[in-house]
């Protein structure tokens, strides 16, 4: 079968993916995306930050969240049924969006730059010599040749592993978490309310559009097991304990269908080798609670397509760029990291946990330009 050639072959479909080909896409670069999915990925985050939003103002994009997304600009935070903190978002606050719904608009946005999507695409194998990636080869047989090799192939990233990449993968055991989607409530509408129980629980609501809010259930594995084998009724009375002002949702809770979600903090000993870059979940992951993954994975995407461009095909200046530009991104992502780590170490204490809340990352994220460089 023939061999395609094309400047940056980015694998995966998601936000990073996907925002980066739009980034490449309108610089003139050829981009192939390979996604292993028929389409874009269906389910993931809904909250973008104002770090996200103004990543996306600056390429254009504002329209992407500000004429369909739901605005806020508060959270409100209980421990043991009181109300202990207000989270504030000064500034157009941020934004609710279903991540389908926003990865299929930047995905239709970068149909119109030229940009190649090859979706149900079976890897079979990365090749590669001296530090970089020479070739992708589908099981179909299908094979391309990239100047640029993008990994924003989620947590269990293959091009990572091709890489031979480090990475320490450390799930949140103590935290389980489920999930449910149910129809919109007078509170809901009214507030993020995110509540937290010194018996090692937390529950969160939010809408997601006019009709349907989220709701979000972590609890200690060994209370998982017993509540969700012995259905909903014993679920409403531990969340009777501690959620005071959203009971107007527990009706709903009893039809819910719960989804269980697996959540793992990801690092990785680098962000590149060669010709090849990690990106969004592929290179770092931190617990939802900080809520500034896609944030951090947009900023990122900016700064691999200045540097792919500037690099304007040369192997060697793009390795430089990528050590001093993108590899810098790891103090910031680890910084987030161990914020989420503390969050979690700390929510079931109402002292703790507002002693590690910061609002500087919480509420702004670190802005790259303080983030220390490695050269
Ligand atoms: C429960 C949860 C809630 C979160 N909530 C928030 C939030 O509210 N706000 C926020 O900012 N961040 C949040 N995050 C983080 C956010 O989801 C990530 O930062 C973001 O999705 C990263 O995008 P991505 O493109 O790297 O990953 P993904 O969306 O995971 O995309 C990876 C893509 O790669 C594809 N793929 C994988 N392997 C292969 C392969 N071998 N070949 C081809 N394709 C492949 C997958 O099918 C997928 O389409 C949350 C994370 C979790 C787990």
């Amino acid at each position: 079968m023939a061999t395609t050639s094309c400047d940056v072959a980015i694998v995966g479909a998601g936000l990073g993916g996907c925002f980066l080909a739009l980034l490449l896409g309108r610089r003139g670069h050829h981009v192939v995306v390979i996604e292993q999915g028929p389409s874009i990925p269906s389910a993931g985050a809904d909250f973008l930050k104002p770090p996200a939003l103004r990543v996306l103002a600056r390429h254009g994009l504002a329209d992407l969240t500000g004429r369909h997304g739901l605005r806020r600009d508060v959270i409100r935070y209980y421990h043991d049924g009181d109300p202990i903190q207000e989270a504030r978002y000064p500034e157009g606050g941020f934004v609710i969006r279903p991540y389908h719904e926003l990865v299929e608009l930047i995905y239709a946005s970068c149909a119109m730059q030229g940009v190649e999507f090859w979706f149900d695409a079976d890897l079979d194998d990365i090749a590669t010599r001296d530090g970089r990636v020479e070739e992708l080869t589908l099981a179909d047989g299908r094979r391309l040749h990239a100047g640029v090799v993008i990994g924003a192939d989620g947590s269990k990233s293959a091009v990572r592993q091709a890489l031979g990449i480090e990475q320490c993968v450390m799930p949140y055991e103590r935290l389980l978490m489920r999930v449910a989607t149910v129809p919109l409530s007078a509170s809901v509408a009214q507030l993020n309310r995110l509540y937290f129980s010194s018996e090692g629980w937390l529950a969160y609501f939010y809408p997601i559009n006019r009709d349907q809010a989220r709701v979000f259930v972590g609890l200690p594995p060994e209370d998982d097991k017993e509540i969700f084998q012995d259905g909903i009724p014993a679920l409403l009375d531990e969340l009777k304990k501690f959620v005071t002002d959203s009971s107007d949702v527990f009706n709903a809770l009893q039809l819910a269908t719960w989804q269980r979600i697996k959540v793992s903090s990801l690092r990785v000993s680098a962000y590149h080798q060669g010709n090849a870059a990690l990106l969004g979940s592929a290179a770092f992951a931190c617990h939802p609670m900080t809520g500034m993954g896609m944030s951090y994975t947009l900023h990122d995407a900016e700064i691999l397509a200045d540097v792919i461009t500037t690099a304007g095909g040369d192997g060697e200046l793009l390795d430089r760029l990528l050590y001093a530009r993108y590899e810098p991104r790891r103090h910031a992502h680890r910084e987030l990291i161990d914020y989420g780590d503390s969050l979690v170490a700390a929510f079931s204490d109402r002292d703790a946990y507002l002693a590690a809340f910061r609002p500087d990352l919480h509420v702004h994220g670190t802005p790259a330009e303080t983030a220390p460089h490695l050269v």
